[in-house]
């Protein structure tokens, strides 16, 4: 039997990850990973750039300079390789970036790479038998030379942490501070002694108010979380979502008003998939896109998937399942259900979260529902499913989080043998 052509499209971890599975099956496939910039990693790749590279293409990475991660390097990386030996559990991006170089490197996957090369256009091509292949048109960005390539099956990997989502504010033409979005967030020194209004307060809001706090005058953290961050410094006030900009500053939901001179949207991100074609019959809605089974697989066009759309999650062990679970679909080792089975599972699945009050925005969030989404790709598959010590770390973090944002990463954690975890002060 002729081995299945892949396309991967991205190779940062979840592009890596992909490549890493496919290249240990070589009896079943053949692939290529398509990358536009000059080096693995992705969103790890910090760059002080902000708009556009030397090619023209828009810069990827989210990064700021001093980001460590929020998830600790015990639990955060491939369950088939650990993270290289560092100081302290919450680490560096620069920490990152070495390991998936490192994983790059360990599993020889640079030779299936092709970097500078932006996939540009992907459409499904019927074939005989019901079949779909897939029509990959890609540049390379050096020589500008096009090429229309053939797959049997796409991993769409290209990452959900690069275009900012702006949600709309009234007046916020006049404001006549300075306005950006975290993504070209860098760092804290251009705020020195301002007054910085913060709109969100997730994991970028949280920290760049922290980082900012320690330059800024005022740190206005304006959030609608049920619960307010606890132990803030002094210059940083929590405020409600804001309700309307003036010239001057911003007004919020409890009508309290703030002078500013600048704000930064820490507002997530869109899903966009600027390459598919319509004949590909993605669609987004929000934050939901449709129409995928199991938060991956297009349910009418099953060769193609879309890794790591889940988000709070552990994004790497996320990969590592769903790209083997999406490979044995591939290869015929689990059959699959009907497209209305798949539709109406999705469906299933999405009122479950509003039944749960969760927001239709949260149509692929994870949080506690990841363990057994994760158990679930596992037992499909045969693979062995992530310790349950993963996730007693990963909660107990979310709670020292909650309890103490401007410590929290100054802990360290050890896994032990025996399936516990200790957690232990390092730094100041
Ligand atoms: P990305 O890392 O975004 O990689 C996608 C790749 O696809 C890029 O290299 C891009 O250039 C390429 N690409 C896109 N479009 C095309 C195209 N058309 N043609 C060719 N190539 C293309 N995760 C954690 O586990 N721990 C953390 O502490 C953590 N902190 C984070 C902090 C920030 C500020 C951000 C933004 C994210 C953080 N994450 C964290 C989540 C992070 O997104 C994931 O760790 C991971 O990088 C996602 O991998 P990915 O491969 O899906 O996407």
């Amino acid at each position: 039997m002729s081995r299945i052509r892949v396309a991967v499209i991205g190779a940062g971890p979840a592009g890596l990850c992909a490549a890493r599975h496919l290249a240990a099956d070589s009896a079943h496939f053949e692939f290529q990973v398509f990358e536009q910039a000059g080096e693995v990693g992705g969103t790890w790749c910090y760059t002080e750039f902000t708009e556009t590279d030397e090619y023209g293409v828009p810069i990827h990475s989210s990064m700021y300079r001093n980001l460590k991660t929020n998830i600790p390097k015990e639990i955060m990386p491939f369950p088939d390789f650990p993270f290289h030996e560092t100081e302290t559990s919450f680490v560096h991006h620069t920490e990152v970036l070495k390991y998936l170089k490192g994983y790059a490197e360990h599993r020889d996957l640079y030779k299936h790479i092709r970097l500078r090369t932006v996939v540009n256009k992907v459409t499904p091509v019927p074939v005989d038998g019901g079949r779909t292949s897939w029509s990959v048109s890609i540049q390379d960005l050096e020589t500008k030379k096009r090429e229309e390539l053939e797959f049997d099956a796409v991993m769409v990997c290209n990452g959900h942490y690069c275009a900012p989502y702006i949600p709309e504010i009234e007046g916020i033409d006049e404001f006549r501070g300075s306005i950006q979005h975290s993504k070209a967030y860098r760092s804290p020194e251009a705020f020195r002694n301002l007054r910085v209004v913060v709109l969100g307060a997730a994991s970028s809001g949280a920290d760049i108010g922290m980082e900012l706090s320690e330059v800024a005058g005022e740190v206005y953290i304006s959030h609608n979380l049920p619960e307010p961050l606890l132990y803030l410094p002094s210059n940083v006030k929590q405020v409600p979502g804001i309700k309307s900009a003036s010239r001057e500053g911003f007004t919020f939901h409890d009508d309290s008003t703030a002078e500013a001179d600048a704000l930064i949207y820490c507002t997530g991100y869109r899903f966009e998939f600027p390459f598919l074609t319509p004949e590909c019959k993605v669609r987004t809605e929000g934050r939901r896109v449709m129409p995928l089974y199991k938060h991956l697989i297009h349910t009418e066009l099953p060769s193609i998937c879309f890794v790591g759309l889940p988000f709070k999650v552990l994004p790497f062990p996320l990969f590592h399942f769903q790209i083997q679970y999406f490979m044995r679909t591939l290869d015929g080792s689990i059959k699959l259900p009907s497209k209305e089975e798949m539709d109406e599972e999705a469906d299933r699945d999405f009122q479950k979260r509003l039944a749960l009050d969760m927001p239709p925005s949260c149509a692929h969030e994870m949080g506690s529902l990841q363990w057994d989404y994760f158990a679930e790709l596992a037992d499909c598959i045969g693979l062995k499913r992530l310790p349950p010590v993963v996730r007693m770390v990963y909660d107990f973090v979310a709670d020292r989080r909650k309890e103490d944002l401007v410590h929290y990463k100054t802990e360290s954690y050890t896994v032990l043998d025996h399936g516990h975890f200790e957690n232990k002060h390092v730094s100041p």
